[in-house]
């Protein structure tokens, strides 16, 4: 089963909120390009580093979820 996907803002909050009060433009810039796609683990549930192949949260190991063309495969 793929991995589900999800964009979530990674970039620095008080940043964010400095640039609405004084720069909205800026912040709204800000906001969308630090915004990254993120994969739901599908073990807790927990959205994790795209390029991440395990989960920070509970080190489950997301390579095994990844379409096999996602990666080189390795043969023994
Ligand atoms: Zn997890």
């Amino acid at each position: 089963m793929p991995l589900q996907t999800e964009k979530e803002f990674t970039g620095d909050m008080g940043l964010l909120i400095v640039g609405i009060l004084f720069c909205l433009p800026y912040a709204i810039y800000y906001y969308v390009s630090n915004k990254e796609t993120m994969v739901i683990c599908p073990q807790c549930q927990e959205s994790v580093n795209k390029q991440a192949s395990i989960c920070r949260y509970c080190d489950e190991d997301l390579d095994q979820h990844r379409p096999s063309g996602d990666r080189d495969e390795v043969i023994n």
